[in-house]
């Protein structure tokens, strides 16, 4: 029988938690691997097994799981039975030589674990006869400390599994078990680096997206829903709401003296997208802000934009340079999509010097003369959602 053995975070999943968060990865394993002939995903002694059926193929179970956040480590394994009381080391043998097979290697060795302890033979015995099988079957060499392949043999209560080799997984929580938060989604680089990390602790997100129409094309749009179906693969059902926010800039514009209406719009942004966080009963909203980017990430202004917010307003990427946050990118696969160009509604009636040391009281006064109640509403009244799942 082929399984895949998935290995979760043990500190992250210890305590009285543990079967909520077990759970959730057992249901959330289970919807990711849809279509790819999985007979069972059950909890087994603090592990999560995943059944193949004999047509499933491992390279896309293997490429889902690994993005499937509370995942450490997973691997193909070879499960054989486990007589108590007649050890039999030639179902081990027989399932090592199979797992090797396809396998380029020059050295290895062998690890196994005792989950049973009622098993007579140590691990120490059992990687000493299966290695030496091994070198008489192939010809390759021993290497305890540094091996192109380690064997892991795990021996349970009533079967042993045999798996070469350990793929990562992307660790983090699983989906779900941190509640759920709203991601402000530009369409830039940054902000989707921001949503992956708080989907990586656990939340489930909800993307806003505010885009310039009527006065500019759709092209801000496509990209976020481009951005939010990748996004999607990761946790698997995702809503985004679309706020026109074209008309709202520019009733600001009207109302307010250029340098201050970059912070003006962010505060319009916070407030119309904490209604929608209520809807989805999201407990925070998070931005792609990082420390002195750009005019509204000034260290005066980032203050001057959280006043507008209610729920707690979390910058996952605040400490992070550009750099490192463009490579976080690249490695999750928003790159590509978010540098394509487009028309941002940020870039509507942005003014030539925008105030980078804003003050709370000063911008308080400027909003009394906008009708702040009535803008909300226009946002939310023309809002649509879109809604994507995966696979
Ligand atoms: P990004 O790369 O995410 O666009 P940025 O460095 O360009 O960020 P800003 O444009 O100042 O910085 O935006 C800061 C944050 O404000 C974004 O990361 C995003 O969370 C939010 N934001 C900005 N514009 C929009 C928008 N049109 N719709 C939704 N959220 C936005
Ligand atoms: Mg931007």
């Amino acid at each position: 029988m082929r399984c895949a053995i998935v290995h979760y975070h043990e500190l992250a999943l210890k305590g009285r938690n543990r079967p909520f968060f077990e759970g959730k990865l057992v249901r959330h394993i289970r919807t990711a691997l849809k279509g790819l002939g999985i007979a069972r995903v059950e909890p087994l002694q603090g592990r999560i097994r995943v059944v193949l059926k004999d047509e499933a193929r491992w390279e896309p179970v293997k490429e889902r799981l690994t993005r499937v956040f509370g995942i450490a480590n997973f691997s193909l394994n070879h499960a054989v039975p486990l007589d108590l009381n007649k050890p039999n080391l030639e179902f081990l043998k027989s399932a090592a030589g199979e797992v090797i097979r396809d396998i380029p290697f020059s050295t290895f060795r062998v690890s196994t674990r005792r989950a049973d302890k009622r098993f007579p033979l140590t691990s120490m015995d059992v990687d000493r006869a299966i290695g030496a099988h091994i070198v008489a079957l192939t010809g390759k060499k021993v290497d305890l400390s540094h091996p192109d392949l380690t064997i892991h043999i795990e021996m349970m209560a009533r079967q042993s599994y045999v798996a070469a080799g350990k793929e990562q997984g992307p660790g983090g929580m699983p989906t779900g078990v941190s509640g759920k938060v709203a991601c402000l989604l530009s369409g830039g680089i940054d902000s989707p680096v921001a949503s992956y990390r708080m989907l990586k602790r656990g939340c489930k997100a909800t993307f806003v997206h505010f885009h310039g129409r009527p006065f500019v094309t759709r092209a801000s749009e496509e990209k976020v829903r481009e951005i939010a179906e990748l996004l999607t693969r990761y946790q698997l059902y995702s809503r985004l709401y679309l706020v026109p926010f074209g008309e709202i800039q520019r009733q600001i514009v009207l109302g307010a003296p250029a340098p201050f209406r970059v912070v003006l719009y962010r505060r319009m942004m916070v407030r119309i997208a904490e209604e929608l966080a209520r809807r989805d009963k999201c407990w925070a909203l998070v931005t792609g802000d990082s420390l002195g980017q750009v005019a509204s990430q000034t260290p005066e202004n980032l203050g001057v934009v959280e006043d507008a917010a209610h729920l707690p307003l979390l910058r996952p990427l605040i400490g992070m340079d550009k750099l490192e946050i463009t490579e976080q990118a690249q490695q999750i696969g928003t790159f590509e999509t978010s540098i394509e160009p487009d028309q941002d509604c940020c870039k509507l009636f942005v003014p030539a010097h925008p105030s980078t040391r804003t003050s709370l009281d000063y911008i308080r006064k400027v909003e009394r003369g906008l009708d702040i109640d009535t803008l909300v509403k226009q946002g939310l009244d023309k809002t649509e959602l879109a809604e994507f799942t995966y696979p």
